[in-house]
C-alpha cells in the first residue's frame, strides 16, 4: 500500500477535519441565489488512494456544482484529445496575477492560462470546434460527462440546471470576456459564442460529491489511470500539463501563496470545493462554502496548511 498504517493516517486526517470544522470565518458565494443558499456549515473531506484505498468524512455525499473545479477537468479533455501543441496556440501557461474573471489578456493577446475563466473559455470553445467526431452540441456535452464519469470511477456526475440558468442569466463579465476575446481572434475561426459560453457554464453546472470528486483527483495522481476502475482515461502527458498549471495557477490570485506554503497541485471554485492531487499517493476532495477574500473555500485552504504541516506531502518536503 502507498499509505502503508491507513487507519492511523485516516485518524489523523479526521482530526484536522475536526479542527477546521470549528473555523466559521469567510462568505458563501452570493452572485447567484442557488449558492448563495448554501449552508456554511457544509464541510467533507473525501480521499482516494493511488491503490484504491477510500476514506471520507462529512457531508461527502451531497452534490455541488463543479463550478472552477471544472476548469483542469476540460483543459485535460482538450489536451488529450487535441495535443499540448494545439491547445497551447490559443491559451498560456502564465498565472495572472489577476482575480479570476479579470478582463485581461496577456501579452499575446491570449488568456494567461486554462484555469482562469478567459481561458477556461477559449478550451470549452476548442471541444466544442475542433472535436469533429463529435458533430452536435448535445453529442460534445455528452462527450464531457462520459469523461468525467470515467475520470470518477463512473462515481456521482451530475447537473444542476438551476445553476446553469442562472450562471447564464448573471454573466454580464464572462460574456464581456467572450466578445473581448473574440475581438482579439482567442477563439477558433467557426465558434459560435453563445454555444461556447453556454457550454462554459453547463461544465461549471457539472455536479460532484466529494467523493467522485476524490476519484478525479485521484486519477490525476495516478498518471491518468483510474484507480478505482484501472481505466486510462487520460494520456500521462496531459495529466503532467494539467498538474503543473494547478500548481501554479490554481488557486486564483493566491497561487503563488499556495504553491509556496502548501506545495501541491490544486484547483478551487467558487462552489467551495477544492481538487488536492498529491502525485503518486492520493487525490482529495475538500469541500465547504465559506470563501475568503480571493475566493478560496477558507476551511479547504487550512485543512491543506495543516496537512503539509502533519505530513510531508509538500512536493519540494525532503523525504
Ligand atoms: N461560474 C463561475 C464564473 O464563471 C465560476 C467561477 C469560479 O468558480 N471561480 O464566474
Amino acid at each position: 500500500f502507498v499509505i502503508p498504517e491507513f487507519e492511523e493516517f485516516c485518524s489523523r486526517i479526521e482530526k484536522i477535519y475536526n479542527k477546521c470544522k470549528g473555523i466559521h470565518l469567510g462568505k458563501v458565494a452570493s452572485y447567484i441565489p442557488q449558492l448563495e443558499r448554501m449552508s456554511p456549515d457544509y464541510w467533507g473531506v473525501s480521499l482516494c488512494t493511488i491503490d484504491g484505498q477510500r476514506f471520507s468524512v462529512g457531508d461527502t455525499k451531497i452534490p455541488f456544482t463543479m463550478q472552477s473545479c471544472s476548469k483542469p477537468l476540460t483543459y485535460a479533455i482538450a489536451l488529450n484529445e487535441l495535443g499540448s501543441e494545439v491547445v497551447h496556440r490559443y491559451v498560456g501557461q502564465e498565472p495572472s496575477g489577476r482575480m479570476f474573471n479579470e478582463l485581461v489578456l496577456d501579452f499575446n493577446k491570449r488568456p494567461h492560462n486554462p484555469l482562469i475563466n478567459s481561458g477556461a473559455l477559449v478550451t470549452t470553445s476548442l471541444i466544442l470546434s475542433l472535436l469533429e467526431e463529435y458533430p452536435s452540441l448535445a453529442d460534445k456535452y455528452q462527450f464531457v460527462n462520459d469523461f468525467l464519469q470515467r475520470l470518477s470511477g463512473n462515481e456521482y456526475i451530475g447537473f444542476n440546471n438551476a445553476v446553469f440558468l442562472s450562471e447564464r442569466e448573471n454573466a454580464d463579465r464572462n460574456n464581456a470576456l467572450a466578445y473581448y476575446m473574440r475581438e482579439n481572434k482567442c477563439f477558433p475561426e467557426k465558434i459560435n459564442l453563445r454555444d461556447c459560453l453556454d457550454f462554459y457554464f453547463q461544465c461549471c453546472s457539472m455536479e460532484a460529491d466529494c467523493e467522485s470528486m476524490s476519484v478525479m483527483a485521484s486519477t490525476l495522481a495516478n498518471g491518468g489511470i483510474c484507480p478505482i476502475t484501472g481505466d486510462q482515461v487520460l494520456k500521462p502527458d496531459a495529466v503532467r500539463d494539467v498538474l503543473s498549471l494547478m500548481h501554479s495557477c490554481g488557486m486564483y490570485d493566491y497561487s503563488g501563496q499556495f504553491a509556496f506554503s502548501v506545495g501541491l497541485p490544486a484547483k478551487s471554485g467558487v462552489c467551495g470545493g477544492m481538487l488536492v492531487v498529491i502525485p503518486n499517493v492520493m487525490g482529495l476532495c475538500l469541500w465547504s462554502p465559506p470563501l475568503d477574500a480571493l475566493s478560496n473555500s477558507v476551511r479547504g485552504i487550512e485543512f491543506c496548511r495543516e496537512l503539509v504541516n502533519i505530513f510531508n506531502f509538500h512536493r519540494y518536503d525532503n523525504l
